[in-house]
């Protein structure tokens, strides 16, 4: 393989863009080496543009949920443009768009936005406004997007107070957020009997997948939506990775269902923008009544609700049916238990974490529950696995903490090359514990 071409625009990349890419992990930085430009994807594959061809296990980290370029995706999108790209005013495509995710999720009403990022920041806004209050608490190792309220991390020792994440985010931006460690019922409670009065939301990924796949003890979501309830609190479920990509709902459709309980308010992405940018926040109607332009909370965008993206969203979630997530699961269960082996007959601590049909590799001994359990694992030994994958034409997130996305479109012969890899890659792994041990 060569990667003469990729490395070429990188170069350029690098002078005109901080760090060569528009979003960070996208750079490699956490494996090392050249990141791929991709010339083009169909179906399960990516192409760069060298010419060499990867299975895609990263999904533009999500959305593609039916494989890239979709034949009906891409002519309900060429139909779409033909009409024009944006009018600024409201559509058919949104108002349908808006009717399937109301039909899927417990949410009574939704606002289309542009991004995930939005969406969080939007909700926040509102249950802040709803409530009256300023306190949010969310969890060590789910990531909201980079809302600078959200953009926060655990500050030390036990207390629950939240520091910035990153420089240009100021501590006044932080003060009022509260960071919890993971599935931890007891802080959860410990919190809410000293400050519950204050608290507006609980925001929380459904089923983190941002610290690589963490699932939520049994009942963990109940208990914060019954928290919330209890103290006057709003419970905002993050459903940007996980909604209609673990199901047809998401996270919730797989626990929520049928346990009788909903979020206040929900935030959705990816899956539903079918490689577009568009996302979406819901929640009760009696919340979502005090957004603008019905109730004073101000929220708008110029984008929002774009047509092209509209289209590309609705009809990704019309083809998203009950055999979609069969298929999706059934191949997520292959891929999964062949990198269990590999990883075992190679000796390599491990632990295979799944919600749903999207699922992760921790390369620490499990179960992974919480973000410094995440943070123990072995990433010199993934950035080998990772490049060993890589060279055999398996495109891997270029991260130790995130999850592998499959599609319907990953046939047999997608999940053989998967599977032939994946021996090579455990080795490669292995050879790079044994030669850090010395
Ligand atoms: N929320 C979750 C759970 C996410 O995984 C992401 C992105 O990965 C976001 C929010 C932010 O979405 P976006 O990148 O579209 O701003």
């Amino acid at each position: 393989m060569t990667h003469v071409r990729s490395e070429a625009l990188f170069a350029r990349a690098s002078a005109v863009t901080p760090g060569g890419v528009n979003s960070p992990v996208r750079a490699f930085r956490a494996v090392g080496g050249t990141p791929r430009f991709i010339r083009s994807a169909s179906g399960s594959r990516l192409t760069d543009v060298d010419g060499n061809e990867y299975v895609d296990l990263v999904g533009s980290w999500g959305p593609m949920l039916l494989g890239h370029a979709h034949p009906e995706v891409l002519a309900a999108v060429g139909e779409a443009l033909a009409r024009g790209t944006s009018y600024g005013a409201p559509t058919q495509a949104e108002v349908e768009l808006a009717e399937e995710i109301v039909q899927r999720t417990p949410v009574d009403q939704v606002r289309l936005v542009s991004s995930g990022t939005e969406a969080t920041m939007s909700a926040v806004r509102l249950a802040r406004g709803f409530t009256g209050r300023d306190v949010v608490v969310k969890f060590a190792g789910c990531y909201h997007g980079h809302v600078d309220a959200l953009l926060a991390s655990a500050g030390s020792g036990l207390t629950t107070l939240a520091v910035p994440g990153t420089p240009g985010v100021p501590e006044s931006a932080t003060a009022l957020t509260r960071v919890l460690r993971y599935n931890d019922a007891e802080a959860l409670e410990a919190l809410f009997a000293e400050e519950g009065e204050h608290v507006a939301c609980v925001i929380t990924e459904a089923a983190p997948g941002n610290m690589g796949v963490v699932p939520p003890d049994p009942g963990f979501n109940q208990l914060l939506a019954r928290t919330c309830a209890d103290h006057g609190a709003l419970f905002v479920s993050d459903e940007v990775m996980t909604g209609f990509r673990v199901s047809r709902q998401g996270q919730w459709g797989l626990d929520g269902a049928t346990e009788g309980w909903a979020p206040d308010l929900m935030t959705f992405g990816k899956v539903m923008g079918g490689g577009f940018p568009a996302a979406a926040f819901g929640g009760r109607a009696d919340v979502m009544a005090m957004l603008s332009p019905v109730g004073p909370v101000y929220q708008a965008g110029t984008l929002s609700g774009n047509p092209i993206a509209a289209t590309a969203g609705l009809t990704t979630l019309r083809l998203a049916t009950d055999e979609v997530y069969v298929r999706v699961g059934a191949v997520a269960e292959l891929v999964k238990e062949a990198a269990d082996k590999a990883l075992s007959d190679a000796g390599v601590a491990h632990a295979v974490q799944a919600t749903g049909t999207m699922f992760s590799v921790f390369f620490a001994d499990g179960p992974v529950r919480d973000y410094d359990a995440a943070q123990r694992q072995d990433t010199a030994a993934y950035a080998a696995f990772f490049h060993a994958m890589l060279d055999r034409g398996v495109y891997l997130p270029p991260s130790a903490y995130e999850a592998w996305f499959l599609s319907s479109a990953h046939d047999d012969a997608a999940v053989g090359t998967i599977v032939d890899a994946l021996p090579h890659a455990a080795r490669a792994a292995a050879d790079a514990q044994e030669a850090a041990r010395g």
